[in-house]
């Protein structure tokens, strides 16, 4: 049979590769500053998109070495027409067994139901301010209104679980932190803040920029009380869970920058235009993009993939004087 399943992908650090993001698109209805430019932002011609042929196909090779798990990012993924279409053609795939989504909710509300149906379970939705004002100083763009909107739709479709992602930025949104808390008690969502990290576009990032993971928790402690870790059922996961310790409310950390995960990375990207990136911060890429055009074998393609993983770095060096930043900015990559 040609569809037996091969070698899983281990790099030479011995981490295995099974979680596959997926970019769609580097378009975005919004200009969050960490991420792009404020205007003049160059996209990717819509011919050097991948087609959601192009997508599956890379997904069923993906799928054969190991990889299981899938994220659909962007760019804003639900800017990418027929999303749904593409998310039931991988769920369809042998092998894949969970499927996630990562948007900026401003569609959601339009989407959520097709979304649904397409049997997508998983989404988080990134909203940095549930204050309007600083929504638009972070995003330089309306849409606070919608976003909301798109969570009760999320909520309303089925969607479980949902998450918040928020970026937590030094001296912009840390009035946020304590309204945030506020709402994952209420409403049973789980907010994970994420530390602001050096991809931006304007190469503007900066260390004291960083609202650091710890500082946030002693924060939330001070307003409502003891956090209690969770566990991680899943170690490779990137965000550190806790419960406040009355049992009301759910929040976690994405601690990039103070804590970094590395050792436990089981992640890879493909961009929207068919480049395979063994971790964010990489400075260098594969080309799938012409293997899936020019008539490459499946052969070929395990070949690039192989070689990928196998020069991924031990870490990233955000921490040290050595470190570079990535030529492209979030939104080129996929977050
Ligand atoms: N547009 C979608 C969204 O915003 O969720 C998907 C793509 S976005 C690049 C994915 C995630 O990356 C978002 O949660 C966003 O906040 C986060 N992100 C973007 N730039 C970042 C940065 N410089 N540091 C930390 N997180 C960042
Ligand atoms: Fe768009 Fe997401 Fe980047 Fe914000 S973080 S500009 S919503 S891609």
């Amino acid at each position: 049979c040609l569809m037996t399943s091969l070698p899983p992908l281990v790099d030479s650090f011995g981490r295995r590769h099974n979680n596959l993001r997926l970019s769609v698109t580097d378009r975005c209805n919004l200009r969050c500053f960490y991420c792009m430019p404020a205007d003049d932002v160059e996209f990717v011609a819509r011919e050097e998109l991948l087609t959601f042929e192009e997508i599956g196909r890379f997904v069923t090779v993906a799928a054969r070495l190991g990889v299981d798990k899938l994220r659909i990012t962007g760019g804003e993924p639900l800017v990418r027409r027929d999303l749904p279409v593409l998310i039931e053609k991988l769920a369809a795939i042998d092998g894949i067994q969970d499927i996630g989504l990562s948007t900026n909710g401003i569609l959601l509300g339009e989407q959520a139901r097709d979304l649904f149906a397409a049997g997508l379970r998983r989404i988080n939705v990134s909203l940095d301010a549930l204050d309007p004002v600083r929504f638009k100083e972070v995003t330089r763009r309306e849409g606070h209104e919608k976003v909301l909107e798109g969570l009760q739709a999320a909520k309303d479709a089925g969607f479980d679980p949902i998450k918040i992602n928020a970026v937590a930025i030094r001296g912009l949104t840390e009035d946020q932190l304590i309204p945030f808390g506020r709402f994952a008690r209420e409403s049973g969502v789980e907010v994970r803040f994420i530390e602001f990290m050096p991809l931006d576009a304007d190469n503007a990032w900066d260390r004291n920029r960083v609202l650091f993971a710890s500082e946030i928790r002693s924060r939330l402690e001070a307003e409502f009380g003891p956090l209690v870790a969770r566990g991680r059922p899943d170690p490779t996961a990137p965000s550190s869970d806790f419960e406040f310790a009355d049992g009301r409310g759910r929040v976690g950390f994405i601690a990039s920058v103070s804590e970094p995960f590395c050792g436990m990375c089981n992640r890879f990207r493909l961009t929207a235009d068919g480049k395979l990136r063994n971790c964010l911060f990489s400075l260098i890429e594969t080309d799938i993009k012409t293997i899936l055009r020019d008539g490459g074998t499946d052969e070929q393609m395990i070949e690039s993939i192989r070689s990928s993983i196998h020069e991924k770095a031990e870490g990233h060096e955000i921490n040290t004087a050595r470190f570079v930043q990535p030529d492209r900015p979030m939104f080129s990559i996929g977050g």
